[in-house]
């Protein structure tokens, strides 16, 4: 064979298959193929499904995609919307190199978002069941032990040049490029150094991908966790790609994880893949910091009347932390207008949160314009704050690896290395040891736990993001909230905590019954995870539990946010995990918006259930802030705001509730709460016990009740907080001036 290019004489029926008038479709990139029995150039039309952000990074085996290219006039406007603009304002020319990059830069079939089925893939042979070629997906996760079905990668039963894993894209596919990782496992190191790619179109006759006169050998793994990218030095058409690994970890045996990138041929009688996505015309892309802020101004400047952008603090290298507001009444709380928040990106990593979020804004913003009833209501009712990244720091290491080539960990944590997720004080502990040490153990508080003494020091590692947020937590009277994680699916809620140290164990909180209401809420209409015939994403099956789990009873994390949440606030929370795929290519977010669309929306109505009232001063009619409402028969009180307003979420039923305040005499009313999506109002009226009566307290050397001292510690200890993130900030803003004063002197 005289020609140096991995081609298929099998495609040569391409010719006839495209008309013309394609080739000048602004959405469609044309790729010469030069077919090998004729060396007649055929032109066919690619379709680009993706609005392209994932940057892949060029690796050794990149060099090889010097070789010609016969890519003839690739114009793709629509395609990466956001390399040009948004810098800042600034427009950035594209390199040369940058531009041959994205325009050869297919999507991923879907070997890791699960798109692509197990029965698309096989292999030439496997060690056993657990490492079959279902396994061969990219950041695929194994168990604790291995020897089970899922196991961390497909091994091949030899050691020999022979084995292969082969993708089936079933449509006619312009491939691109191969992602490798080597095999997830705490016991074993398995890794491909080298390996070769051949390609198909009947699964019988096999191609050697080539450089040149020679077999193209592709660079793969340095280790079991890293991705790395090979590109085929000429982009070709076919339906089957063979990986054949060549060399491999000395003491390890055959075994990979891999994703294939690939643009579907687009064949114009075909309309079923223009179902794909989404129809709501929302910015469907990866957002960086900078595009991040300027999309959320884009937001305000659409919707002025019923948005705000503020702010909660800063990363900890210096990145702010941006919230959307979105209400009718921007800035402002309204009495008796509960407060909701979602909070996403606190593992930067999981990128989809923070997508999900921008969407959601924009499509409140655009369905509020338009009259969409239910979001009128629900911006009328409700006062929604919107943290798109709590870790932008994160974030941002992992932006720059892009979709496919940041693996499994990288940006997860803060630039500190702190795991946001158990950076809260672990006020479980504390409530739980208080009520073995008491007496009696109803007069243990069971809320509004204060933040610990120690964790208010200046050199607690508390991370400054997590600071900023506690700030924010006591700032606004939040009723409701969901944290927006991934890599599995799955809705977990408190506690995080297990009693005892335990690694696994179910701990439920006194407001179980709701806490699996609001799960279910969401688990229930995520389409992904309603789907009964969903796979599995990684070795967990959360199917056997209708996709909702208490968090103590997957595995304990002390010091989560949603515990503290719920013992340091009034506000409950649960933990939402979003997808199999951490970091989906962006050509999935329109897919994933629908997926969660309905789910994010009837989450936040739940806002609306249980009972909700002000209390009030019966002289004065002034509302009662820090009043205690007690549910009878529920360990868990919350407390009025600042205006004396309260929300108390609680499944349908009738209940007998008391309400206290400090210096006057409780009150008790029945409130019955209805199936219906909306609180009862259930106001209060207290009548002031003489002062006397605290002063009386006093003198008869009587202690004053538990409560109040512990409601002045918890506001101590705030202060004290806020006291030392200030000093902190404070030092690293002169650090960084003196760095910089350093650096300009050197230079
Ligand atoms: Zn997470």
């Amino acid at each position: 064979m005289e020609k140096s290019l991995c081609t298929l004489a099998a495609v040569i029926f391409l010719g006839g298959f495209f008309d013309a008038a394609q080739l000048t479709d602004d959405t469609t990139t044309e790729v010469h193929l030069l077919l090998n029995s004729t060396s007649t150039a055929a032109s066919v039309t690619v379709q680009l499904q993706h609005h392209s952000t994932a940057k892949t990074t060029p690796t050794a085996a990149q060099k090889l995609h010097t070789t010609a290219v016969t890519t003839k006039k690739l114009h793709r406007k629509n395609i990466s919307r956001d390399s040009e603009e948004e810098n800042n304002g600034e427009k950035k020319p594209a390199s040369k190199t940058d531009e041959k990059k994205t325009q050869l830069d297919c999507p991923p079939l879907g070997l890791e978002s699960l798109r692509v089925d197990d029965s698309q893939i096989r292999a030439s042979s496997s060690q056993r069941s657990g490492l079959g070629p279902h396994r061969g997906r990219l950041n695929i996760q194994s168990g604790i032990s291995d020897g089970d079905l899922y196991d961390g990668a497909w091994c091949a039963a030899y050691k020999d040049q022979n084995q292969w894993l082969e993708v089936d894209a079933i449509y006619l596919t312009l491939f691109t490029g191969v992602v490798l990782q080597g095999k997830n496992s705490i016991w074993s190191w398995d890794w491909v150094h080298t390996y070769k790619v051949q390609l198909s179109n009947d699964s019988v006759t096999w191609k050697t991908c080539m450089n040149g006169t020679e077999e193209a050998i592709f660079e793969g793994n340095q280790n079991a966790w890293s991705p790395v990218l090979g590109v085929l030095p000429v982009p070709t058409v076919a339906r089957f790609i063979r990986i054949n690994p060549q060399t491999w970890y000395i003491n390890g045996t055959v075994c990979l994880r891999a994703e294939i990138l690939g643009c579907r041929v687009h064949d114009p009688g075909d309309s079923s893949e223009q179902d794909l996505g989404s129809k709501d015309p929302l910015d469907f892309r990866h957002h960086n910091y900078n595009e991040m802020r300027k999309f959320m101004k884009s937001v305000t400047k659409e919707c002025p009347d019923i948005t705000r952008i503020y702010t909660i603090g800063k990363s900890y290298t210096g990145l702010k932390l941006y919230v959307m507001e979105i209400s009718d009444n921007p800035g402002k709380h309204e009495l008796g207008e509960p407060e909701f928040r979602y909070v996403a990106g606190m593992h930067g990593n999981e990128a989809l949160g923070r997508e999900l979020v921008l969407n959601l804004m924009q499509y409140l913003c655009k369905e509020y314009k338009k009259g969409n009833q239910r979001v009128v209501r629900l911006v009328t009712d409700t006062r929604i704050h919107l943290l798109p990244s709590m870790n932008p720091d994160g974030y941002e290491e992992a932006y720059k690896k892009g979709s496919e080539l940041a693996g499994w960990a990288e940006g997860r944590y803060s630039f500190e290395g702190i795991d946001l997720n158990s950076n809260f004080p672990d006020l479980n502990n504390i409530m739980w040891d208080a009520e073995e040490m008491a007496i009696d153990k109803s007069k243990v508080s069971n809320h509004y736990i204060p933040i610990p003494e120690y964790y208010t020091q200046e050199d607690a590692m508390v991370s400054p993001e997590t600071r900023a947020v506690i700030s924010w937590m006591e700032d606004i009277p939040f009723v409701l909230s969901a944290n927006l994680h991934g890599g599995e699916l799955v809705v977990s809620y408190p506690f995080d905590c297990t009693v005892g140290w335990a690694p696994q164990e179910d701990t439920p909180t006194a407001d179980n019954a709701f806490f699996r209401w609001l799960a279910t809420v969401y688990a229930s209409t995520n389409l992904v995870m309603a789907n009964p015939n969903r796979r599995l994403c990684h070795h967990e099956d959360f199917q056997v539990h209708n996709n909702i789990i208490n968090g103590g009873a997957w595995h304990t994390v002390p010091g989560s946010m949603n515990d503290f949440s719920y013992m340091h606030t009034n506000c409950f929370e649960v933990t939402v995990e979003l997808s199999c795929d951490k970091y989906p290519h962006a050509s999935e977010l329109p897919i994933e918006w629908e997926n969660n669309k309905e789910s994010l929306l009837v989450y936040m109505e739940q806002i609306h259930r249980g009972i909700k009232g002000v209390v009030r001063d019966k002289m004065t009619k002034q509302g009662i802030s820090d009043a205690v409402i007690k549910v009878e028969d529920h360990d868990h009180d919350i407390r009025s705001a600042v205006d004396g307003d309260y929300w108390r979420l609680l499944n349908p039923g009738e209940y007998k509730v008391v309400v206290w305040a400090e210096g006057y005499f409780p009150s008790m009313r029945r409130c019955h709460v209805g199936m219906q999506p909306r609180a009862t109002i259930c106001d209060f009226t207290l009548t002031k016990t003489p002062l006397q009566r605290l002063k009386e307290i006093r003198a008869k050397g009587l202690k004053i009740p538990q409560d109040f001292l512990q409601l002045r510690l918890r506001a101590l200890r705030l202060r004290k907080l806020r006291a030392t993130t200030k000093v902190l900030n404070q030092r690293r803003v002169g650090q960084r001036m003196l760095q910089e004063e350093r650096k300009a002197r050197g230079a």
